[in-house]
This record gives structure tokens, C-alpha cells and sequence, in this order.
């Protein structure tokens, strides 16, 4: 009974009791092909088993002891991280929100102490950092702070993918900006090219920190372990979460080691950040991504993807565009498209829509050619269906 959730979703009529690969299964034993992985979380697909391995042998031993203690896990899944992005220190949550609230705090905490108190976050329009009220103050959409006043100041929203407005708003006070490689919740929205790195050069000649949000961009996503990388554009701190364990709770913050030294004993904490069980995890799906070339995987099957969705385009004026990086893939429609969730259920897949008239297909990374076919049908039936 839904009677006692608080009413907080939208949700769709069915419940999911199992998963494998790209494939999960509802209560009556239907099966539908994943077009959402959780929202680009379960990224190596549902149940992989080397993760399953791995939390069930942690279970065995140990969930939780506190950070209290050394955890050997965190410090091997920091390495891991630091490994595939760059030198720098980790800290362990539980959320993409609280990675990017530890974010927040970082780079204010780094500001008082070594900028004279010049904190102020410049981040973007049509961004999303998640659900506390930092993390919405630092998101550039009003839906999300209705409500919610008094809201925490410190953050100016300006225009994505825009040089000249970011520019025009960095005063004295201004320590960092803050933004998403590839803006995921709001459309998939890939800004244009250079953008990330000019980014990091207005930052270095202005002295600010850039903060780069890669929770939902990270992880091989978009077909690079992380999506600064297609412009050598290394962030000052980055926090990634989604996919980073591939559907248990983690999430993570990692600042280059001079930033990092802002945070002292007693600065920052969480209970459940970096338990055994959730590093086991982590661990699991860092190591499968390297083995199983889980990158290159993204890359050829999303260029596979959009090229499908390409040819969908032909048939069906009413797609206007298909953009994205790896598998991270927006479909643009010049019409309202709200019912393709529901239309998927009845299909046999499983699709998400955002403001009614965008897909964003967010498929598991080791989804085959032969189930983006199958998903290309699907997306084609149910555009004939609805007379488009
Ligand atoms: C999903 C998402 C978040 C929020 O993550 P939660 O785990 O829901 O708190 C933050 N930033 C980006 C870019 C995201 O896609």
C-alpha cells in the first residue's frame, strides 16, 4: 500500500523484482529491456556478478564499524579512483547531494581560509546538484527551490555553456564555479566544444576553484571514465555518486591534495560514509569497469545508439534532435511525448522523459547491439503508435 510513503513521486504503475544484465522483470514475471539503469546507476547492468560476489563476502564479515576506525576498503577505493582520475584525496558519502553539499563546504571552507572569506559559487542555469538546500540553492532551476525559502545565499546562477556571462559575474567575493560536464536531469545538455576547458583556464587566471559535478557523467558514462576528460579539463574538486557502485549507496568527493587540506580532523563527517559493505561495492565496480573496457564499451554502443536513433529521425520529423556522449543520450521532440513511460510498459521497456519532450536514454554500459535494436523497435512502435 502506498498509503503510508509519503507522496513524493510519481510513480509508475508497476513494481520491479528482479534484474539481470539489461533486462528487470515486475511481479507478474514480465520482462522489460532497461533504458534507465535507475537513472544512470546500475551502469555494469542489474545484479553483475562480480558486485554481487563482493557485498555478499563483505556481508559475511562486516557491514559497518564507524569512521572511528581505519576502513582498509575506503582507502583501496579511494586509490581506485584516484587511479582513473587524478592525484588528489577522497571523501566518502552516501548521495550524489551529499557529495556535492561536502563540495560546497570544501571549497567555502578553502575560501575563508586562504581567499579572504571570497566564497561565492557561481553555477548554472538548468543545472542539477540535488535535493538539500545547498545543493538546490546551487541548482539553476526555480522548480526546485519553490518553497523552500529562506534559501542559503552564497551562489549566482548565470547562463551554461556561455563564456562571456560567466566572466561578467566573477567579482571580489567569487571563489568557485561550479557545473556539470554534461547537464543530465534538466535534458541532456552538452554544451559546446572548448566550453570545459576555457572553464578551467578562466578559473586559473582568476584563482578560482572549479568544482565539477560528474555524478551522473562519471563513471564511464559518457565514454571516458570521466567526462572532463574529453577536454583535459581537470576540475579542483569532483564528486561523482550514480553509478559509482552500481546501485548501492555511495557517494564520493575528490579534491586535488592542496584543496583538500582545507578539511582537518572534525571538519566534515558522515556514519554511513565509506562502510565496508558500500566499499565492497565500489570496489567491485571500479575494478569490472577497468577489466571489461567498460569505457570503450560506452563510447562504441552509444555512437551505435544515436546512430539508430539517427535513422529514426528520418521517419519521424517530429524528433528534432539526438545529441549525448556515450551513453548518456538526449532525443529532443517538438511534441509532447509524456505518455512514452507508460507506452514503454506496455512494450516491454522501460524509458524516461523529462519536461514531456525529451528521452534520455540512460541504457546499463554493457547493454549488446542486438538490445539496442530491440529498444530502437520498441521506441519506433510506440512513435507509430501515437500516430507520430
Ligand atoms: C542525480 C544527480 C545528483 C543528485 O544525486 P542524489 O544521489 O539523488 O542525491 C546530483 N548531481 C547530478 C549531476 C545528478 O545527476
Amino acid at each position: 500500500m502506498t498509503q503510508y510513503l509519503m507522496n513524493t513521486y510519481a510513480r509508475l504503475p508497476v513494481a520491479l523484482v528482479k534484474g539481470r544484465g539489461a533486462w528487470v522483470w515486475d511481479v507478474d514475471g514480465k520482462s522489460y529491456l532497461d533504458m534507465v539503469s535507475g537513472i544512470a546507476v546500475c551502469s555494469l547492468g542489474h545484479c553483475h556478478p562480480d558486485v554481487v560476489k563482493a557485498v555478499s563476502e563483505q556481508a559475511e564479515n562486516l557491514f559497518h564499524c564507524s569512521n572511528l576506525y581505519r576502513i582498509p576498503q575506503q582507502e583501496q577505493l579511494a586509490e581506485l579512483i584516484v587511479n582513473n582520475a587524478f592525484d588528489g584525496r577522497v571523501f566518502f558519502c552516501n548521495s550524489g547531494a551529499e557529495a556535492n553539499e561536502a563540495a560546497i563546504k570544501l571549497s567555502r571552507r578553502y575560501c575563508n581560509e586562504r581567499k579572504q572569506g571570497a566564497a561565492k559559487i557561481i553555477a548554472m542555469e538548468g543545472s542539477f546538484h540535488g535535493r538539500t538546500l545547498a545543493t538546490v540553492a546551487a541548482t539553476g532551476q526555480a522548480k526546485f527551490r519553490q518553497g523552500f525559502d529562506p534559501i542559503p545565499s552564497g551562489f549566482e546562477i548565470v547562463p551554461y555553456g556561455n563564456v562571456d556571462a560567466l566572466i561578467d559575474a566573477i567579482d571580489e567575493e567569487t571563489g568557485a564555479i561550479m557545473l556539470e560536464p554534461i547537464q543530465g536531469e534538466s535534458g541532456v545538455h552538452v554544451p559546446p566544444e572548448g566550453y570545459l576547458r576555457q572553464v578551467r583556464k578562466i578559473c586559473d587566471e582568476h584563482g578560482l576553484l572549479l568544482i565539477l559535478d560528474e555524478v551522473q557523467t562519471g563513471m564511464a558514462r559518457t565514454g571516458r571514465f570521466f567526462a572532463y576528460m574529453y577536454e583535459g579539463a581537470e576540475p579542483d574538486i569532483m564528486t561523482m555518486a550514480k553509478a559509482l557502485a552500481n546501485g548501492f549507496p555511495v557517494g564520493a568527493m575528490v579534491a586535488k591534495p592542496f584543496v583538500a587540506d582545507a578539511f582537518t580532523p572534525g571538519s566534515h563527517a558522515s556514519t554511513f560514509g565509506g562502510n565496508p559493505l558500500a566499499m565492497s561495492a565500489g570496489i567491485a565496480t571500479i575494478s569490472t569497469i577497468v577489466k571489461d573496457n567498460i569505457v570503450e564499451k560506452s563510447l562504441q554502443q552509444g555512437m551505435y545508439l544515436m546512430h539508430g536513433l539517427d535513422e529514426l529521425k528520418e521517419v519521424h520529423p517530429c524528433i528534432q534532435e539526438v545529441r549525448g556522449k556515450g551513453l548518456m543520450v538526449g532525443v529532443d521532440f517538438d511534441t509532447d511525448i509524456s505518455s512514452f513511460p507508460v507506452d514503454g510498459l506496455g512494450k516491454g521497456i522501460l524509458l524516461n522523459v523529462i519536461k514531456g519532450r525529451i528521452l534520455r536514454l540512460v541504457p546499463p554500459l554493457i547493454i549488446s547491439s542486438r538490445e539496442i535494436d530491440q529498444a530502437i523497435e520498441m521506441i519506433d512502435d510506440i512513435l507509430k503508435d501515437n500516430g507520430l
